[in-house]
């Protein structure tokens, strides 16, 4: 089909919620490389938002999806199933929880970190601690808990009433934090660096107080890695930038190296709240995307690609502040590791980002004033240099 096709079909039968996307359809994609239905070539800056970790049909993610499919794609949780065992030990050798559960995407493993924190207090004998406190920008899901804990006006405004007992403080303020607990509170959950509001990375200060302030009043400290987890910022979970450990912490994003799974992570004695029959899921933890999230997880620590996030976003970020020397109007360069914002002074992020479409190289823009980068961990130093002298013409078109 030629592009205008597909989007002829896009428009007649597809719900609306994505409006007019940008005008390109990929039919094949390699490392950091994609290719559109007329052949173009174009290197993925956003790695399909955090994604594809290990770039586009990385082999050890091809292989794993494909010899699995051809042994067993599904069986339900009625029965053990070894690759969820085996990625569960992976990630819990790897990190500090205890114990994990898979779902199917980031919002569900944040619905199942929310019901894990009530139930923890209930079986406790605390049945009135079912509040969880957020920070606002954050981000944690569309589904409709998860919009409650995501405070930002622009997801929720057209779903009210939405699920109680959900507040948000502002972050970086740990007396706003403290005045907010009380004895409904049961969970503080947050992203350490907030992803979809623009890369705010919260203050390590702010974060280890959390972290003493949760212990002091006894409530759980939950922390979204969905998308900043899996070696995005540097190091493999972000919680490790901060000297801190949450109670509860969940993945999904690039877990799975494009495909679908999310993650559910909780220390002991957290974890064990979970009894049978007090959670579940049809499809969550299936053999292919265990195997195939497991390939994936086992080649970013094996290669030690977070490591090279974290050279390669050290590289990028200096680069990018170099053009921030030269342009009067980019105000601002922040992230970690290869999770990385640029805010300009001006409403022309969404300009910049068509026009780095047309150059070939995908970035993501969030509002009017800000692009963000969320590029895969295997990227070289040759590619980000094609995009700074890319995105350095485009710039001087303002100068
Ligand atoms: C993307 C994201 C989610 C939601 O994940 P889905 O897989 O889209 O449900 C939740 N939290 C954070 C921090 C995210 O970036």
């Amino acid at each position: 089909m030629t592009l205008q096709e597909i989007i002829a079909l896009d428009k007649k039968y597809y719900m609306n919620t994505f409006g007019d996307r940008l005008p390109v359809c990929f039919v094949k994609g390699e490392g950091i490389k994609l290719w559109d239905t007329e052949g173009k070539v174009y290197y993925d800056f956003l790695a399909g938002i955090a994604v594809n970790a290990l770039g586009h049909s990385h082999p050890a993610v091809v292989n794993a999806i494909m010899e699995q499919a051809q042994k067993l794609i599904h069986c339900s949780n009625y029965y053990y199933i070894e690759s969820q065992a085996k990625l569960a030990q992976l990630i819990a050798e790897n990190s500090c929880c205890d114990r994990v559960f898979f779902a199917n995407s980031g919002a569900e493993a944040n619905e199942g970190a929310i019901k894990l924190a009530r139930l923890f207090f209930r079986k406790k004998g605390f049945p009135e601690k079912f509040e969880i406190i957020t920070l606002e920008k954050s981000f944690h899901g569309r589904t409709l808990a998860t919009l409650a804990a995501t405070a930002q006006e622009k997801y929720q405004k057209n779903y009210s009433p939405l699920t109680p007992k959900f507040l948000s403080v502002p972050m970086n303020d740990i007396d706003a934090l403290e005045k907010a607990i009380t004895e409904y509170t049961c969970a503080v959950m947050l992203e350490p660096i907030q992803g979809e509001s623009g890369v705010n990375p919260a203050d390590k200060d702010y974060i280890r107080q959390v972290r003493e302030l949760c212990d002091r009043k006894g409530i759980i400290l939950i922390f979204d890695e969905v998308q900043c987890g899996i070696g995005r910022t540097g190091k493999l979970f972000a919680y490790e930038h901060f000297g801190v450990e949450p109670d509860i912490f969940t993945l999904a994003k690039a877990l799975g190296g494009g495909f679908p799974i999310g993650a559910l992570c909780a220390k002991e004695p957290f974890a064990s709240a979970f009894e049978p029959g007090d959670h579940g899921s049809t499809f969550g933890g299936n053999p292919l995307a265990c195997s195939t999230a497991y390939a994936a997880l086992s080649t970013i620590i094996n290669e030690n690609l977070s490591e090279n996030s974290a050279i390669m976003g050290e590289y990028l970020i200096s680069r990018l502040n170099q053009l921030k020397d030269e342009y009067s109007f980019i105000r601002e360069v922040r992230g970690k590791g290869l999770m990385i914002a640029l805010e300009f002074n001006t409403s022309i992020a969404v300009e910049v980002k068509l026009k780095a479409l047309e150059k070939g190289f995908l970035i993501g823009s969030v509002g009017n004033n800000i692009v963000r980068m969320l590029p895969p961990l295997i990227i070289t130093k040759e590619d980000i240099d094609l995009f700074i002298s890319a995105l350095d013409d485009i710039l001087k078109e303002y100068y």
